[in-house]
């Protein structure tokens, strides 16, 4: 053992779970550094951060947006790669000890395959990692005796709740949702969504994408696929509740009836120290309920006539293969065209069943397969679009 601080890689340092883990890790009393940050392509960030940070290395993915930045502040001692392919070359580093995978989207599959095929712990923010190949990704981590600690404040409750008894006598596992900014709305308000009222999420702050998947309920719908993969449990054990405070982040009931919950304020800093500091805890700087106020929790059935994703989450659950590469590509092609209005906020859901249905399904992929199927289902998109 030495006592040098914790090695982190931050993959996607710029982004909102990115700021996050760097707050966790400033805050953390020398337990924690970050020694890898990554950035698409914003540059000024990225360079503020590493001038504070002082990690060993940044990447840049975006070849473009680090041509255009001047770099001569970059710090001395830090060094600076470019392109996608750099993020899979950096987190296999033997000074890594922890990779956080905060990259959004199915870009970060890379940096989390990379870094299980190094035998390093995965605190895995970037749940698409496991909807496109969780099989493979599990499978990838056992071979190589890495882990995958849940950053997903869902992920992260159930992972805790299940702490509470053996995994034999779990019956199932309940992931909470908010509900989004569109819980009340009828299916004629939902299709007049705009795309500034689907941004304002009630009770997280988040990046774009799953912002606009929180409101579809798409972003359950993943999480569906993310638990099934990363414990292991059968698709009908996974059952979702609408608990529109996001005080209870997810439930684990036991074969006797007793269920376990995690509660904490939404602050996506408590999972991802967990995630940092697990198996032990320390104080931190994450929020924390006040008990002098009074405080409600309520909870109703999701709706999944209005909220057809759900549907769609479980269906792909049960299929596994190549639906989930194809549900999250389509999912994301529809998310940014639904940004660059292009799509309607009720055509989201639609887009990705008619492609799910069209695609061609293997029950047993490779990993190249998946990429293949990403590729295709954007170009469906695209094609379902211009139609
Ligand atoms: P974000 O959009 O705020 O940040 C994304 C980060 O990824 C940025 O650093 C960006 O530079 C980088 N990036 C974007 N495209 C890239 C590409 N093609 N190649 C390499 N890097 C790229 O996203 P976020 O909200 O921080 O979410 C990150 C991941 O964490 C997502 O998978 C999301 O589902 C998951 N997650 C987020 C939250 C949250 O509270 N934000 C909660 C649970 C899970
Ligand atoms: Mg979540």
């Amino acid at each position: 053992m030495t006592d040098r601080p914790t090695n982190v890689a931050v993959l996607g340092a710029t982004g909102s779970i990115g700021l996050n883990t760097l707050e966790v890790i400033a805050a953390s009393e020398g337990r924690f550094r970050a020694s890898v940050l990554t950035a698409h392509n914003n540059t000024k960030t990225l360079l503020e951060q590493a001038k504070s940070v002082k990690p060993d290395c940044i990447v840049v993915t975006d070849p473009q947006s680090s041509e255009k930045t001047d770099w001569s502040q970059l710090p001395d001692g830090v060094e600076l790669l470019v392109g996608p392919e750099a993020v899979g070359s950096v987190v296999g580093g033997g000074e890594i000890d922890i990779v956080v995978s905060a990259i959004v989207g199915s870009a970060g599959l890379l940096g989390t395959w990379a870094a299980l095929e190094a035998g390093k712990t995965v605190a895995l923010a970037n749940k698409e990692s496991l909807v496109m190949g969780g099989p493979l990704v599990t499978r990838l981590a056992r071979d190589n005796n890495a882990r995958i600690l849940p950053v997903d404040s869902e992920h992260s409750a159930v992972f805790q709740a299940l702490q509470a008894g053996r995994r034999e006598e779990v019956r199932r596992v309940v992931l909470t949702a908010s509900g989004g900014p569109f819980r009340t709305h009828t299916t004629e308000q939902l299709r007049e969504v705009t795309v500034e009222e689907a941004l304002a999420h009630p009770t997280w702050q988040m990046g774009p994408k799953i912002t606009v998947d929180s409101a579809t309920l798409m972003n359950k719908a993943l999480e569906i696929i993310e638990a099934r993969w990363l414990f292991d449990l059968l698709p009908d054990q996974i059952g979702v509740v609408i608990h529109p405070q996001s005080i209870i982040h997810s439930m684990v009931e036991y074969i006797d009836g007793s269920i376990i919950a995690q509660l904490s304020p939404p602050d996506m800093k408590l999972p991802i120290q967990y995630a940092l500091s697990w198996p032990g805890r320390y104080e931190g700087v994450a929020e924390r309920l006040n008990w002098s106020e009074v405080l409600s929790l309520d909870f109703e059935p999701p709706d999944f006539e209005r909220f057809g994703a759900l549907g769609l989450g479980l269906e792909v659950a049960r299929m596994g293969g190549t639906a989930g590469s194809v549900l999250n590509a389509a999912n994301e092609a529809a998310v940014a065209a639904f940004l660059a209005g292009q799509l309607g906020f009720s055509d989201i859901v639609p887009v990705c069943r008619h492609i799910l249905d069209k695609h061609d399904f293997d029950s047993d992929p490779g990993i190249e397969q998946l990429f293949e199927l990403d590729r295709w289902a954007r170009q469906e998109v695209s094609r379902w679009i211009c139609n």
